[in-house]
């Protein structure tokens, strides 16, 4: 195999101008030159493309990708012409004609790579077609989408069984990012690949700190966590419902950010322009429910923060990964708060669908509260969550790891709030929400405690040794334990069978104490002073200035040419040169991220900027003043985050609703699960 072996290893060199293959892109490329099939697992951003592109260009003919994503697949053909790979596609967004080209150039075995949307490829023409010209290999990205009980399914991947029957000689490869072991045998089973070796990437993504704060005002928590850790970075926020995406990009807009909102219920014209835009501009927020991201393969999207809870790990992991694949640092920034455990346990139980399912969905929510909850390395649970080995116990590079979590005993508090429920139902056969509840702890007379004459309880003011906040962390902490429930519409706390031996003296509970403010300044020196991989360290000082000058010369070529600007460099490949300064084309030519066609396009350009600058190491360049060169301020510049009272205790009690609990303000629209 010696041959093909340097042959892809060529490929990789020539074409996309990388030094080295990643982790097990090297043993999967072998693999699928040699003709055999593959199921691949691997994390976004882990280097998925290059295991189905470079079989496409080595092997004989053309490569078929299937791609559920029409959309993006114009900036997907894009960056391989870029490339110097003949690459097209064929899509309902073609005319008659463009279409008729392409096919005559598959069939002319004019093209490396032919991307199609498997509801093309289960047609009969196009079959016939593919019976036309001559297939390389068939790369199914997405292949998680033939599982039918996934988020993602999609009826049409069912179909695609019928490629190996048509073409057992042709390799087929399986591309998915989902992780868990059901999904894995379900695509193997209905793609009809037993014989398929399965390649299984480390899921780790290091350059991804992982953060996940106390919510107390959510919109405000983003907004300093983008002031003073992403001035003008691209990134994704998630909500839960289309109605707070629009509200919170409308607040950031307010304050400076420009943002976006994205969500099913916009028209697609506005959709697909909101899209491009976040693809094509520098430092736009797209601020989204879930059916935002699949496929979006922006390599600088520098965080993606939640402001609600993701109902599964695998949700939380997918999106997450959206951030840095890119290789350089990134955030995944998360605010959660008691009213997500009691909103999405009233979604469990109110929500269609069996027992059975019921059941698997709180599964999915309890693995995301213990991530939220736990005091040890995010990543290492995570990691261990989809079966694998975290290398170290901790990473250093997440929230629990570079500000470790004291933890107290909470036994008597537990006990506290317990009796206040247990009185209740039991005295005066009430059921309340939590902020009824905490008020009663505090011994807070407010309107509603009057009216519920709850100030002759036995247990008014008994919790006045915590704090409001502590109070709501506790109950929320207790919700993920299980040691606690929520009920009914109201979401009004009711005991669990666990909650028996807690009031019982038996049990212990450990609650996680709640840090006084978001964990995001003690992080910040950190994440100067770790870099994470070669591409990720910070740039000198002095390559400051020609990293802007790059991308604004970048930026005017994207432009010209109607394309995102990672299409023509990413930011780590500027970051290189930027350091390197090459003053040669043949300098040049070392840097990571340039191949020969790229070489030959804008080689002569990025030299004329360097230019501009003198010779590295010499002073000659403009005084490197980040002020107007740049449009990042500098990290330290913004203020501390203030986070202002969770909640005002005197709000006016709403006599008509006995057990509503006005501190929560939900939507009034159901929550977006696509
Ligand atoms: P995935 O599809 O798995 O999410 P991509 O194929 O988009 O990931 O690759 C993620 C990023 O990593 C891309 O920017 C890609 O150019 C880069 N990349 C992939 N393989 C290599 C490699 N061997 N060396 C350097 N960069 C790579
Ligand atoms: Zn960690």
């Amino acid at each position: 195999m010696d041959v093909t072996e340097s042959d892809a290893r060529r490929t990789l060199h020539r074409v996309f101008g990388y030094e080295a293959f990643r982790g097990e892109q090297e043993a999967i490329v072998d693999h699928v030159v040699a003709g055999g099939d593959a199921v691949v697992l691997m994390p976004t951003g882990g280097g998925k493309s290059l295991c189905y592109q470079i079989p496409s260009l080595v092997r004989s003919g053309t490569g078929v990708v299937v791609s559920p994503l029409i959309a993006l697949m114009q900036d997907q053909v894009d960056a391989l012409r870029a490339l110097g790979v003949r690459a097209g596609f064929i899509n309902s967004t073609q005319d008659f004609d463009e279409r008729r080209s392409m096919e005559a150039q598959f069939v002319a075995g004019e093209l490396d790579l032919l991307y199609l949307a498997p509801e093309r490829l289960r047609l009969d023409s196009t079959l016939a077609l593919l019976s036309r010209g001559e297939v390389s290999v068939f790369a199914i990205d997405e292949a998680h989408c033939v599982a039918q009980w996934g988020h993602d399914f999609r009826p049409d991947y069912l179909a695609l069984s019928v490629l190996g029957e048509r073409w057992p000689d042709v390799p087929r490869i399986a591309l998915t990012a989902t992780a868990t072991a059901a999904t894995h045998e379900e695509i193997t089973r209905r793609l009809g690949m037993p014989d398929a070796k399965h390649f299984v990437a480390s899921f780790d993504r290091p350059n991804i700190q992982y953060r996940i704060v106390p919510k107390a005002d959510p919109k405000k928590q983003l907004l300093s966590f983008l002031e003073e850790e992403h001035p003008g970075d691209a990134g994704i926020v998630y909500c839960l419902s289309r109605n707070s995406t629009e509200k919170t990009a409308e607040y950031l807009c307010r304050n400076g950010i420009e943002a976006v909102p994205y969500h099913a219920g916009l028209d697609a014209g506005t959709r697909a322009a909101h899209q491009s835009r976040f693809l094509r501009e520098e430092g736009l927020v797209v601020v989204a429910t879930i059916a935002f991201g699949m496929g979006i393969d922006k390599p600088d999207v520098r965080f993606v923060a939640h402001l609600d809870l993701p109902k599964s790990v695998e949700g939380y992991y997918q999106e997450t990964g959206r951030a840095g694949r890119d290789g350089l640092p990134s955030t995944a920034w998360m605010a959660y708060g008691l009213q997500d455990v009691v909103q999405q346990r009233k979604l469990i139980q109110g929500g269609e669908g069996d027992e059975s399912f019921r059941r698997r969905a709180a599964a999915h929510l309890d693995s995301m509260l213990a991530l939220c909850e736990t005091v040890r390395c995010r990543r290492a649970q995570l990691l261990k969550y989809f079966g694998q080995e975290p290398a170290q116990e901790s990473c250093g590079n997440c929230d629990t790891c570079l500000t470790p979590p004291e933890s107290w005993d909470g036994t008597v508090a537990a006990q506290k709030l317990l009796s206040t429920v247990v009185r209740l139902k039991r005295e005066r056969g009430q059921k309340f929400g939590a902020g009824q509840i905490i008020d009663i702890l505090l011994g807070r007379k407010t309107a509603k405690v009057i009216q519920f004459d709850h100030d002759q309880l036995s247990v008014f003011g008994i919790g006045g040794e915590l704090t409001e906040a502590e109070w709501r962390g506790a109950v929320r902490q207790l919700l993920a334990q299980g040691l606690i429930a929520v009920e009914g519409e109201y979401g009004t706390l009711v005991l669990t069978e666990q909650s028996g031996p807690v009031l019982g003296g038996g049990r212990e509970v450990l609650l996680r104490k709640e840090a006084p403010k978001p964990a995001s300044r003690s992080t910040k020196g950190e994440r100067k002073a770790k870099p994470q991989a070669a591409a990720g360290a910070e740039l000198a000082p002095e390559a400051v200035p020609v990293f802007e000058a790059l991308r604004a010369w970048r930026g005017a070529r994207a432009k010209e040419q109607g394309v995102p600007a990672y299409v023509i460099f990413h930011d780590a490949t500027l970051r290189e040169i930027a350091t390197v300064r090459p003053d040669s084309t043949s300098a040049l030519g070392g840097i990571s991220g340039l191949g020969e066609k790229k070489l030959a396009t804008y080689g002569e350009g990025v030299l004329e900027v360097l230019a501009t600058f003198g010779e590295a190491g010499t002073t000659a360049a403009p005084a490197p003043d980040p002020a107007p060169a740049s449009d990042r301020p500098p990290l330290e510049s913004s203020a501390p985050a203030v986070v202002p009272a969770a909640r005002a205790s005197s709000a006016p009690a709403v006599p008509s609703a006995p057990d509503g609990d006005p501190e929560f303000d939900w939507d009034e629209e159901p929550p977006e699960y696509e």
